[in-house]
């Protein structure tokens, strides 16, 4: 089966057809960097992960492009409040991201374009606009897009603007209004902006950000590229206004598959400081989640379905990473250094199937743990064979390409090994007192020993 993917624009499940044959040229929003990103961000990013990784396993070679937002109102005005220079800002946040991401064991973009490294990449654009009759200068300093001069304007979200395209109301209205009507390219500077500014032909100030992903975009993925992924909130007006922008400057069509999540909410509503519920990924992992609980409740609901996270999550999320590990750890130990053919397990082609449609995560999620239902059966009843278990093995290695949910091996102290085998030796001889004594002796050394049918385990406290 082919890969299809639900695209925003055509509210379609469609054919994935990239546009050069097996590469695949994507371009997901990234953050603004004026704050910590919360674990709403991170719902869209961890989608957009998932979905290069299930790329890189359909063999295309991926060139992924996310920015980095660090000139705009928000961080302007929190430079301001925090009485810190913006470029300092920014930069903080910048890093935080960059580890959080690292936690979160998301793979790396290949460019992370700021945008205030690309300003003269903005000013060409807005140039060739206004050159094009798309876009004009209004009284205050500021360029406009005129929404007027670009018929299909409302063609990804499927609005009719009719009588309201008018760009009268844009020139007399405040310059700051994030909406269609106030389709900033350039804005003028004023008092507030600080020293936050940029020459241009029309003044002194800065670019307005839909301005940025169009120009960025086009300079390292070219003027048509495959898929451009964000959250639902960026389909308007930002991606609207991108779309308007990149086809008016370039002559091309801008993106083949719009891809959006939905939203995450927590308790069931919008997350808020003053409720409590507002979460970084920092304080998820305080609080007992490890980076693959997390990857797992954020990729445990389709992405184009609301995810209502809670703590409460927890508990189900730990089972489900403790039976992934376990039946790892069975399996290894099942077939150990024995050499066997393997192929994969005939539910592999399932999965596959799954996330070919349109990223199916429960539907794959689910095979897998029936799998490991079956498997786990199969070595109880003892009828697994050799190869059954190094096929095993290759599914969980390519799940976990995609999911990641194998808890990185953690290396055991040799201390700690020595103690667990004489606990080992203590519990053959049936000498129990010895074998809780040393169990005390290991926990206090930060390992807590698991029995097991395999034998002893041990996992950091
Ligand atoms: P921002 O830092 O606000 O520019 O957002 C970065 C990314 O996170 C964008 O793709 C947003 O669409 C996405 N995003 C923001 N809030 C949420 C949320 N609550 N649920 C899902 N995605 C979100
Ligand atoms: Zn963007």
């Amino acid at each position: 089966m082919s890969t299809k993917f639900y695209n925003t624009i055509t509210r379609q499940k469609e054919t994935f057809t990239p546009i050069k044959k097996g590469e695949v040229k994507l371009y997901t929003c990234g953050p603004t960097v004026y704050d910590v990103a919360h674990i709403g961000n991170f719902r869209a990013f961890l989608f957009e992960d998932l979905l290069k990784r299930f790329l890189l396993l359909k063999g295309y070679k991926m060139t992924h492009v996310m920015n980095i937002t660090d000139v705009d109102d928000k961080t302007i005005k929190q430079s301001i409040e925090k009485k810190i220079p913006i470029q300092e800002l920014t930069e903080t946040f910048t890093e935080r991201f960059f580890d959080d991401l690292k936690r979160l064991k998301i793979l790396p973009a290949d460019e992370y374009p700021r945008a205030t490294a690309h300003i003269q990449s903005m000013i060409k654009m807005i140039k060739k606009l206004i050159d094009g009759g798309f876009a004009y200068q209004a009284g205050d300093g500021s360029v406009y897009f005129s929404i007027d001069a670009y018929p299909e304007y409302g063609k990804l979200v499927h609005l009719d603007f009719g009588g309201q395209k008018s760009t009268e109301r844009i020139i007399s209205d405040e310059y700051t209004k994030d909406n269609p009507q106030d389709f900033v390219l350039w804005k003028a500077w004023k008092e507030e902006d600080g020293n936050v500014a940029w020459d241009s032909p029309w003044g002194k100030g800065r670019p307005g950000w839909h301005i940025e992903c169009s120009a960025m975009s086009t300079e390292y993925l070219g003027a048509h590229f495959d898929i451009h992924c964000g959250g639902v909130d960026n389909m308007f007006p930002h991606h609207e206004n991108e779309i308007a922008q990149s086809e008016c400057a370039t002559g091309e069509p801008f993106v083949n598959i719009w891809m959006h999540c939905e939203y995450l909410l927590v308790d069931g509503g919008k997350m808020s400081k003053s409720l409590g519920n507002y979460y970084q990924i920092f304080d998820l992992l305080e609080k007992g989640f490890t980076p693959e609980t997390l990857r797992y409740i954020l990729l445990n609901t389709h992405y184009r379905k609301t995810l209502n996270f809670s703590l409460s999550k927890r508990h189900e999320a730990d089972q489900a990473v403790q039976r992934i590990s376990d039946i790892y750890e069975r399996l290894t130990s099942f077939v150990g250094d024995k050499t066997a053919s393997a192929s994969f397990p005939k539910v592999f082609n399932d999965f596959v199937k799954a996330l070919e449609n349109d990223l199916d995560t429960p539907q794959a999620l689910a095979l897998f743990f029936n799998w490991i239902k079956q498997t786990n059966h199969r070595l109880d009843e003892d009828s697994l064979t050799l190869e059954d278990g190094a096929s095993g093995l290759r599914f969980i290695d390519k799940f976990n390409s995609i999911f990641d949910l194998l808890p990185g091996r953690i290396e055991i102290p040799a201390t700690v090994l020595s103690l667990l085998n004489e606990r080992e030796e203590a519990r053959t001889n049936k000498n129990w007192k010895l074998s809780d004594d040393l169990r005390d002796k290991i926990h206090k050394l930060g390992w807590l020993v698991k029995d097991t049918p395999d034998g002893a385990k041990c996992q950091p406290v």
